[in-house]
């Protein structure tokens, strides 16, 4: 959906230059007047009330969402931020954590005492509490690996990806994943906790050669970053209360076949469980709030290491790759019909980007007031975009080596028709 300007007048700036999507509110280009406005619900569209009342609790959400993205927007302008510092959020967080160790630890030590000691009752409850500790254990989940490149397959890759880490002080990078996303992920798999590092090739393949420096800078920042809403040392308090709530979800007990059969199991599920559930789904919507505000800022940290690794000029192209993310999917649509060649896919791609230089400020407009949300991946592309533009404008600290880029390409032909082959069947993220 794209904006469309109208003539009439801001009642706050007096310039004639308000933008308006669909049957929205207005607003202004110039100062912004009325951008963290949103369709109101009407009352004659909704037959029931509570249809009213959870599209308010949206917009309530919304607004709080917009409140917060304008925060990090005054607090990061202006200077290229350094390292992030310990955070409120972050200490809550690490608090919550421990305490919630310490809850289940107790409660596997404890069930197994009374498992030994106690009377038969007392060992009912004994095996409750061994249960429940146990799914609340911490986990280590495993990424999958059938995409995975070996630094024999990909050496190019692995050489790019290790000069950017030696660049950024980076921890060593165990798995380099190609997947056909126009995506790019950076995180941890398994016990050991070794680090992958995931590239998607219609992205990567739509980039510029400082633009993909500038997505490893981006990605390899987070692991120097940290983020507290990924940390292994935080799992405890943003998990615990959501695994407590689904064990003790009273629509997951009830299974008969038999309608009375139903209604008593429903009573005694709801009297028992529900309770539990409630309290826990609510802990859970409290430190997850307080984590979410936390991620968003290492999501700006990490494009202040893009910039960094890949200069301005490519770590904007990559979050404008992400603003315009439908216009470039389309350009990737026709390259990909006649060709498999990242070269190819690339100067369609930045032909899109190229037509969508007058209407920036508006996409960004658009963007922070569609795109904004409390429990994002990421924070609006436009509010990225536009801090991007604010910091002083940066050189690649790692030189840009467009011949090297070229030799990873043909490296990963093969998987670039596999990515190729996904683009057409639309079958991307
Ligand atoms: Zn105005
Ligand atoms: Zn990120």
């Amino acid at each position: 959906v794209t904006a469309t300007t109208t003539f009439q007048q801001c009642p706050q700036c007096h310039s004639r230059a308000l933008a308006r999507v669909n049957s929205d509110p207005p607003w202004c280009t110039e100062c912004e007047w009325n951008l963290a406005q949103w369709q109101k619900p009407q009352a004659e569209h909704w037959q029931k009330r509570s249809g009213v009342r959870r599209w308010a609790r949206v917009l309530r959400d919304r607004r709080r969402a917009f409140a917060m993205n304008q925060r990090l927007l005054r607090e990061l302008r202006g200077g290229l931020p350094d390292k992030p510092s310990l955070t409120r959020a972050g200490v809550i967080l690490a608090a919550a954590s421990a305490l919630l160790l310490i809850f289940d630890i107790a409660l596997l030590v404890g069930g197994t005492f009374l498992l030994v000691t106690g009377t038969w009752p007392l060992r009912l409850l004994a095996v409750i509490m061994i249960l429940t500790g146990y799914e609340c254990r911490l986990r280590f989940p495993k990424i999958e690996r059938h995409s995975e490149v070996s630094r024999d397959e990909a050496p190019n890759l692995w050489a790019a990806v290790d000069q950017a880490r030696a660049a950024l002080g980076a921890p060593a990078i165990d798995r380099l994943v190609i997947s056909s996303e126009y995506n790019a992920w950076c995180g941890h798999t398994g016990f050991r906790r070794r680090t992958v590092l995931g590239l998607g090739l219609p992205l990567w393949g739509a980039l510029s050669p400082a633009g993909r420096q500038a997505l490893l800078g981006h990605e390899l920042g987070h692991l120097v970053n940290g983020d507290p809403a990924t940390s292994f040392a935080t799992q405890p308090a943003l998990t615990t209360f959501a695994t407590l709530a689904e064990v003790f979800d009273p629509d997951d007990l009830v299974d008969a076949d038999n309608v009375i059969h139903e209604l008593l199991a429903t009573i005694v599920a709801y009297l028992v469980y529900w309770p539990v559930h409630r309290v826990c789904r609510g802990a859970q919507k409290v430190l997850r709030r307080i984590a979410a505000e936390d991620h968003q800022r290492a999501e700006i940290y990490a494009d202040a290491l893009g910039v960094r690794l890949g200069g301005s000029d490519g770590a904007e192209e990559v979050d404008r790759a992400l603003l315009f993310e439908d216009a470039v999917m389309i350009a990737l649509r026709r390259a990909a019909a006649d060709s498999a060649d990242p070269q190819v896919w690339r100067a369609e791609a930045a032909a899109a980007l190229a037509e969508r230089t007058t209407d920036l400020v508006v996409a960004e407009q658009r963007s922070m007031r569609y795109e904004t949300r409390w429990f994002a991946d990421h924070p609006p592309s436009g509010l990225r975009v536009r801090l991007i533009r604010s910091w002083p404008r940066t050189r690649p600290t790692v030189p840009i080596d467009t011949r090297a880029m070229a030799a990873i390409d043909r490296e990963l032909a093969r998987s670039y028709k596999t990515a190729q082959r996904a683009i057409l069947n639309g079958a991307l993220d």
